[in-house]
């Protein structure tokens, strides 16, 4: 019956050889069909209501596949690392299935089967051996990773080497600046971010991304660059970091827990967007080549904004809790790891991402093809 009434005004469209085009546009006028609803008594029809037929292209794979609107590449992912001194070191993090701190060596072990698979890129995280009050490991040349760029540049992989800028994980205090008293001192801790930057620029990054929430380090850190001669390095700004309690996991792989306090007067009130859409002009305005929010499952309708009102990229990081809830959910069987993970990516993606950071960087190649071939 569904398709008797929707095919027949294209029959007769067809029918009539003379009147063919007027027919078809008759026969497309009302979009849709009508159908006759039953009054109280389950009788003669009491109203048409007019309907539109929205499943046609819903009704088989070939179909949705062509009219999808968002498709996921491997190009569009970067794998965040954790790097750590020495050789042949393998840590897993307990709270990240499938992740581990690795070596330099390792890095470039695991970089070399990303590019493999396609994707885009690697962002690098730094575990010094050493901490201290003023992270002063974090501009170290000799730090883990710009030991680790130098390794992947000699790799020449087809990948961007995007590095991480904050002082967190090379503080004793675990703080993403320096600390003055009970609070951080903002303008002190830009020149430690610039100089970080320069590091890993110097040691080979394309990318330089300072997630410190610090007020100016984009500023602070093209300035830095440019007179370093890193005019090149593009920076990827994380403009809209909201406090999160899905940083938790991350925080086990990176050591970087807060000895005292938390990071509530730098990092974002969760419940601000405009707030938001504020810092990533700002930031756009102080240089920053891309922009960047996190967690991403809780900024969608930030993203969304944003894309409308800037034309830089734009990136989202898919952080280590959203990770580890899908992990956990998955691993008691309550859903299915594959078709979340490439539903959730897909919505952070059709919110606004062009770039999407995401510890599954490594799975989704396999599956997109996988879905390809179907
Ligand atoms: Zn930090």
């Amino acid at each position: 019956m569904t398709f008797t009434s929707r095919s027949a005004p294209v029959e007769a469209g067809r029918g009539s050889a003379g009147a063919a085009a007027s027919a078809g546009v008759r026969a497309q006028a009302p979009v849709g069909a009508a159908v006759g609803l039953p009054d109280a008594r389950g009788s003669s029809p009491l109203a048409t209501v007019a309907f539109e037929r929205t499943r046609r292209l819903r009704a088989t794979a070939s179909r949705r596949r062509l009219v999808r609107e968002t498709r996921l590449s491997p190009a569009q992912l970067v794998m965040p690392l954790f790097v750590v001194p020495g050789h042949g070191r393998r840590e897993p993090i307990g709270s990240m299935p499938g992740q581990a701190r690795l070596s330099p060596d390792l890095v470039v072990e695991l970089a070399t089967r990303l590019a493999g698979l396609g994707v885009g890129g690697l962002m690098l995280f730094g575990i010094p051996g050493e901490k201290d009050p003023f992270g002063e490991g974090a501009a170290d040349p000799e730090g883990p990773v710009p030991e680790a760029l130098r390794r992947l540049r000699a790799a020449d992989l087809p990948l961007a080497l995007a590095a991480d800028v904050c002082l967190c994980e090379y503080t004793t205090h675990g703080h993403c600046g320096i600390v003055s008293g009970d609070r951080i001192d903002n303008d002190a801790t830009l020149p430690r971010l610039a100089g970080a930057a320069v590091a890993y620029a110097q040691a080979g990054a394309d990318i330089v991304a300072p997630s410190a929430m610090m007020d100016g380090q984009v500023a602070a850190i093209r300035a830095g660059l440019d007179a370093a001669g890193a005019t090149e390095i593009a920076i990827l700004a994380y403009a809209c970091k909201h406090a999160s309690a899905l940083y938790g996991p991350f925080r086990e792989a990176a050591d970087s827990t807060p000895s005292f306090g938390d990071r509530r007067s730098h990092q974002m009130d969760a419940a601000n967007g405009r707030e938001a859409l504020r810092e990533m002009a700002l930031d756009a305005a102080e240089g920053a080549d891309m922009l960047m929010v996190k967690p991403a499952i809780t900024s969608l309708d930030v993203l969304a904004r944003a894309r409308e009102r800037f034309d830089l990229p734009l990136a989202a990081y898919q952080v280590s809790g959203e990770l580890a809830m899908l992990e956990a959910a998955a691993e008691r069987g309550w859903i299915d790891r594959r078709r979340a993970a490439l539903e959730l990516l897909t919505a952070i993606a059709r919110a606004g991402a062009d770039v999407i950071l995401t510890y599954l960087a490594g799975d989704v190649p396999a599956w997109l093809s996988e879905e390809d071939a179907r």
